[in-house]
């Protein structure tokens, strides 16, 4: 297959298009396929990831690509194809004349570093099935301070929830979860109370998991779990839970619900929610493994997005896939200054109350 090499724009009567990445013969072979296409719209291999990236204008093109899909649309006046880029790279609005560039409004604006670094960051991430740490990140792009990596692997966790994402349906367990309770902070050990995590993952028949869904909460009353399963539940499931009464409130919000009491069995290995239970434990180890456990937990949440992301593309036969999906995504998400990352502020989810 033909790498992409040194493909410029392409500047049209109807205003600027963008060159894909790969050769105009893979792209009408793979026009009816559907899109994201492994070595066409991501690369396969690092060797295709090398010589895709090789520049910083590689990296802009492709964020251009993935941010303005069917052509430039300038954020300043709205109009879209007419602009042409600038020796600086920017894209210049031939109806506003103002100028824009690729990373302005997402994740990467306002960084002093090149994009081809945050590119092998993005790669590094997403190409381990398990991630990374910010020590593991910092040796790896060679970056002087680990306040950088640990910050930049924040921003790509804000980046690791598509919005307006699908709800779970079918059969969905929900149970809550203990994580966490001890951390190795910069000023020292320390300990705090572990966090409550409640999980919902899709049940497939006659056994296996579809996708999860998990966040952080308060407490286990109603007023805490209901906004969760209506979250991230599609009315209209079956709701397995046990017999806690802070579900009691569900079937108000047009969720079915199984109950299985967990004493009854009278097996004290017996666990009621297998799915959530198994999920819990990935979360722990994974939390554990690559983080070492080093999760306070007012970030816990942006570690939950990540267990996320992971988990629900477990089964992606090309790990490029996920490094699409996170570009993708980390051109439609506005940027997180140091301070709100340090906070642990802002969460999504964490904010949205129950309409
Ligand atoms: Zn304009």
């Amino acid at each position: 297959m033909t790498l992409p090499q040194g493909s410029n724009n392409v500047f049209s009567e109807g205003g600027v298009r963008f060159t894909p990445v790969a050769s105009s013969a893979i792209i009408r072979r793979v026009e009816n396929a559907s899109h994201p296409v492994a070595g066409v719209d991501y690369p396969r291999t690092f060797e295709e990831f090398d010589a895709w990236f090789g520049s910083e204008d590689a990296c802009r093109r492709y964020l251009a690509r993935l941010r303005w899909p069917s052509g430039f649309t300038c954020p300043h006046c709205g109009a879209r194809g007419k602009a042409w880029r600038t020796k600086r790279g920017l894209f210049h609005c031939a109806s506003c004349q103002g100028q824009t560039s690729v990373i302005a409004g997402t994740i990467f604006e306002g960084t002093r570093k090149p994009l081809r670094l945050w590119f092998l960051a993005m790669w590094f991430v997403t190409s381990q099935k398990h991630g990374a740490n910010a020590m593991g990140l910092q040796r790896v792009l060679g970056l002087r301070s680990y306040e950088t990596a640990w910050a930049w692997l924040h921003k790509l966790r804000r980046a690791m929830v598509r919005p307006r994402r699908d709800r779970l349906k079918g059969s969905v367990e929900v149970d809550e979860s203990y994580v966490g309770g001890e951390e190795e902070g910069v000023a020292g050990r320390y300990t705090e109370t572990k966090a409550i995590v409640v999980i919902a993952v899709e049940m497939q028949s006659p056994k296996g998991f579809g996708r999860v869904r998990m966040q952080r909460v308060s407490g286990v009353s109603a007023s805490d779990l209901t906004p969760f399963v209506c979250a991230a539940v599609e009315p209209g499931s079956i709701v397995h839970t046990d017999g806690w009464s802070g579900y009691n409130g569900i079937t108000k919000h047009g969720y079915q619900r199984q109950i299985t009491v967990t004493s009854a069995s009278g097996d004290p290995a017996h666990v009621a929610m297998p799915g959530a239970h198994r999920v819990a434990a990935l979360l722990k180890r994974w939390l554990l493994g690559t983080h070492q456990g080093a999760v306070s937990n007012k970030h816990l949440d942006y570690y939950l997005d990540e267990f996320t992301f992971r988990f629900n593309r477990r089964t992606a036969r090309a790990r490029g896939l996920l490094f699409h999906r996170l570009a993708e995504q980390a051109v439609t998400t506005p940027r997180t200054t140091y301070r709100g990352i340090v906070t642990g502020e802002g969460h999504a989810l964490a904010q949205k109350s129950l309409e």
